[in-house]
């Protein structure tokens, strides 16, 4: 698949507005973008570290699987996925199939910022939540 580099992690939390000054500290920079992702129920809140960012996720519905995850961990937030930056999600979907890879979604979809996102199955990526994204053209 080539990724170019990280693109970002993916942070589940309970909530942005508890956990935003801890990032500030930790990132040295306020967060640049908040923003509502429907399809997926969550609220994001972004901040970068480099070129790499930090994607918070905080539940915006108990359906979110954020809130399952949020739930499944004892009711902490924790790492949620880990965002690889590719040329092309369609192909990199197709090899990561290709490879035996459990896919999550069959097809590249629309992401915060405006990526096209797709995971793939933590079953058959050693149990991390794995994302593959592109830039918007
Ligand atoms: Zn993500």
């Amino acid at each position: 698949m080539k990724p170019s580099h990280i693109e970002h992690l993916g942070i589940a939390v309970t909530s942005l507005e508890e956990a935003m000054p801890f990032f500030e500290f930790l990132t040295g920079s306020k967060c640049y973008s908040i923003e509502v992702v429907e399809d997926q129920k969550v609220k994001t809140a972004f901040f970068k570290v480099g070129e790499v960012k930090i994607e918070l996720l905080e539940p915006t519905s108990p359906e979110s699987t954020i809130a399952k995850f949020i739930e499944k961990n004892g009711g902490r937030g924790g790492v949620h996925h880990v965002a690889f930056n590719v040329e092309n999600v369609a192909e990199a979907l197709a090899e990561a199939e290709a490879a035996g890879l459990q896919l999550i979604d069959k097809a590249p979809r629309k992401g915060a910022e405006n990526l096209m996102i797709a995971f793939l199955h933590p079953k058959s990526t050693k149990g991390v939540l794995t994302e593959l994204c592109q830039q918007p053209k």
